[in-house]
């Protein structure tokens, strides 16, 4: 009965007390000193009247407490009571927990080789129905074990594996799958991937702000300091610590605050800050030595070592870098030592010291080869590849890319060279048809200025002579009356002009016996013998068929006689040859002044004038012809005498109303072609 009746409350102080230590939990995750009080006091004062799940759970939570307080001996203590309870209580889970919990001890104790081997026996013996919190816990250790000794791929897998376990967690699901996002997140920076690793943060960070606790926020900033320091942003990583110090500082976690001690001296090593490195260095070390915690006191060792050296105090920190690099070694955690002697021999090399320097690298180029090449490290190598490849394909895409832009510059240039071409071609090209062009409209403008000049020759010349025609003489007059007579006379001076009116006599005759080309050809030699006895001053015009006009300017009646003379020489004197004849061509001419007997033109003008020419023309026609006749002046008054010569030649001369003057032509020639005179 007792039993029965004490089984009931048992059972009921039984939830209470699972419910008390889960709130003790969750306190250590914001203050891990108040909560190790309470939890110390419980087991002091109640474990005895507590059921052996309740011991068994509160003996599991003291130890992760004990070891964030940095109190390792009474964690392994507690491990070791854990042990013996879960053994003697036949709770298989309890007991693979305890061991779990040994192999972590074995890790701080630098033996992760051993660590190792126990969680290998813990599996190879877990219970069918382990639960997953066993289960995660192994991975998460077998994950840490790896990580120290340098076996990535495998830590990755079981980082993973816990990862994927926490879904199966009835509590603190969320603060679990922050841890392993942290721990893996560590992982890629050790694997040199420290941008995976921020992102990774990231992703833990938002996985509950309501879940994040100063621990875990605690430890996740150390995790990206890490990452940060890996990607050279040296100062948000100091920031990165000192945030993680603060958190552990206030939440009593003196394990993370030594963490953040080292990492916050080696941000100071990695500036060269010497003696700010010392200083954090020595506080870790006097903190880690006092928690006797392992681990940190070598890293903190290693860290002094290094700010000593940069002071100069080279063989004090070389002792204390070689002490650890020693210690690694000898405990398999390759990838710390190699970390290590990467740092000594810059060390080496900033001192000076080349001979130690190259020595070191050697040491650290073997670890490394062994840390990426042993068959133990075959996974990291392909792990290692495919990131390479991962980045090597980057670089062959950035190469791609590079590629086609100098592509693109090289068909760009092309183009250009082209375009240069072209536009030279075209240019040639328009300038060649522009020459052509200018060409063209320079033959063309020559053409047309001699087709115009010839227009105009023809306009003003006749044909068939060359010489001046009607046309020509009309435009000129009409000049002339334009003119004042006050400008004719300043033109004039003292002598009028002179016009001679010339027919050749027979004309007919030569046409119709010789045929009109031999007519035509007689045409054309007196024009010639014309034009050959005028002045240069004087014009000769082909007035129609066999006429011609020979304007003569300031010539004095007796000059013009002269001229006319020598006209009628010129024409008749000589035989012209026409085909295989000799023919003699005379001409009759009549000849006048202009104005006349200084009469104005506008009174009596050419026309008049050069009617009067004709009537005395005619009147040497009909004298016999081959002779001249001029009226030089008027010899009464031109109101008498006008109106009588203008209508009768002969009748002016008879009355002695003008002065006439005749010119006799050239002998006649002995010829074979003799033209009979006829008269009229
Ligand atoms: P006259 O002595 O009285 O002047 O006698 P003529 O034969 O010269 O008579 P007329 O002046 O009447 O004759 C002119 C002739 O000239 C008539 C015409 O056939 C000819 N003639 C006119 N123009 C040309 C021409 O360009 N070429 C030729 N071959 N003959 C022409
Ligand atoms: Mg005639
Ligand atoms: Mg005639």
């Amino acid at each position: 009965m007792t039993l029965s009746l004490s089984a009931s409350p048992a059972k009921a102080d039984e939830k209470a007390d699972l419910e008390h230590i889960n709130n003790i939990r969750k306190l250590s995750d914001t203050d891990n000193t108040e909560a190790l009080k309470q939890l110390e006091f419980l087991k002091q004062k109640q474990f005895a009247k507590s059921t052996p799940k309740v011991r068994l759970e509160a003996l599991k939570v003291i130890v992760s407490l004990y070891y964030d307080a940095g109190r390792i001996q009474s964690a392994l203590d507690s491990i070791a009571e854990l042990k013996t309870l879960a053994g003697s209580e036949h709770d298989q889970d309890g007991v693979a927990i305890a061991r779990i919990m040994e192999s972590y001890a074995l890790i701080d104790d630098g033996k992760p080789d051993d660590a190792i081997k126990n969680l290998l026996q813990i599996r190879s013996s877990l219970h069918a129905s382990a639960s997953a919190e066993v289960r995660m816990r192994l991975h998460s250790a077998f994950g840490s074990a790896y990580y120290i000794t340098g076996n990535f791929a495998a830590s990755l897998q079981h980082f993973l594996e816990a990862l994927r376990l926490t879904d199966e967690l009835t509590t603190r699901k969320i603060e679990n799958r922050m841890y392993k996002l942290d721990a893996i997140a560590k992982l890629y920076s050790v694997m040199k991937d420290p941008e995976k690793a921020l992102v990774t943060i990231d992703e833990a960070f938002s996985l509950s702000p309501l879940s994040r606790s100063p621990k875990t926020a605690a430890s996740l900033n150390i995790s990206q300091g890490i990452a940060l320091s890996a990607l050279h942003r040296n100062k948000e990583a100091a920031e990165a610590y000192k945030r993680a110090l603060k958190l552990a500082n206030e939440a009593g976690l003196v394990a993370m605050a030594v963490t953040s001690l080292i990492n916050i001296s080696d941000y100071y090593l990695i500036m060269n800050q010497y003696r700010q490195a010392e200083n954090y260095a020595r506080q870790a070390l006097k903190e880690a030595e006092t928690l006797k915690d392992k681990q940190s006191i070598t890293i903190a060792r290693v860290n002094l070592g290094f700010a000593l050296a940069g002071q100069g105090k080279i063989s004090q920190g070389v002792e204390l870098i070689n002490d650890v690099v020693k210690y690694f070694l000898d405990s398999d955690q390759k990838p710390d030592a190699e970390a290590i002697l990467s740092e000594q021999a810059a060390m080496y090399e900033r001192a000076g010291m080349y001979k130690e320097a190259l020595q070191t690298v050697r040491q650290q180029q073997e670890l490394s080869n062994e840390l990426f090449r042993s068959d133990r490290a075959k996974a990291v190598a392909a792990l290692q590849e495919q990131f390479h490849s991962e980045q090597k394909q980057k670089q062959i895409e950035l190469l791609a890319k590079e590629n086609d832009l100098k592509d693109a510059d090289i068909r760009n240039h092309r183009l250009q060279q082209i375009v240069t071409l072209l536009g030279a071609i075209v240019t040639v090209l328009v300038v060649a048809f522009l020459f052509l062009l200018y060409r063209r409209v320079k033959r063309i403008n020559l053409q047309l200025r001699e087709a115009n000049s010839q227009l105009e020759f023809h306009a003003i010349r006749d044909p068939l002579t060359g010489l001046y025609n009607r046309r020509s003489f009309l435009d000129m007059m009409k000049a002339r009356m334009a003119q004042t007579e006050a400008e004719r006379r300043d033109v004039q001076e003292h002598n009028p002009d002179c016009l001679i009116l010339l027919d050749i006599d027979y004309f007919k005759q030569i046409n119709d016996g010789l045929g009109h080309a031999v007519g035509d050809a007689v045409l054309m030699e007196v024009a010639h013998r014309l034009r050959k006895v005028v002045r240069d001053t004087d014009m000769v015009l082909r007035w129609g068929g066999e006429e011609f006009l020979v304007f003569s300017p300031k010539s004095s009646p007796p000059q013009s006689a002269g001229l006319v003379e020598r006209l009628l020489q010129a024409v008749g004197a000589e035989p012209i040859v026409a085909g295989d004849k000799e023919i003699q061509v005379t001409v009759t001419a009549g000849f006048i002044a202009l104005p006349f007997s200084d009469v104005p033109e506008s009174a009596f003008g050419w026309e008049k004038v050069l009617q009067i020419a004709d009537m005395a023309l005619y009147l040497g026609k009909a004298n016999g012809r081959n002779r001249a006749y001029g009226i030089s002046r008027l010899l009464v008054p031109p109101e008498f005498a006008l109106p009588v010569l203008e209508t009768d030649i002969s009748t002016a001369i008879a009355n002695g109303m003008v002065e006439l003057i005749e010119v006799s032509g050239p002998p006649r020639l002995d010829l074979s072609f003799a033209k009979t005179p006829e008269p009229h």
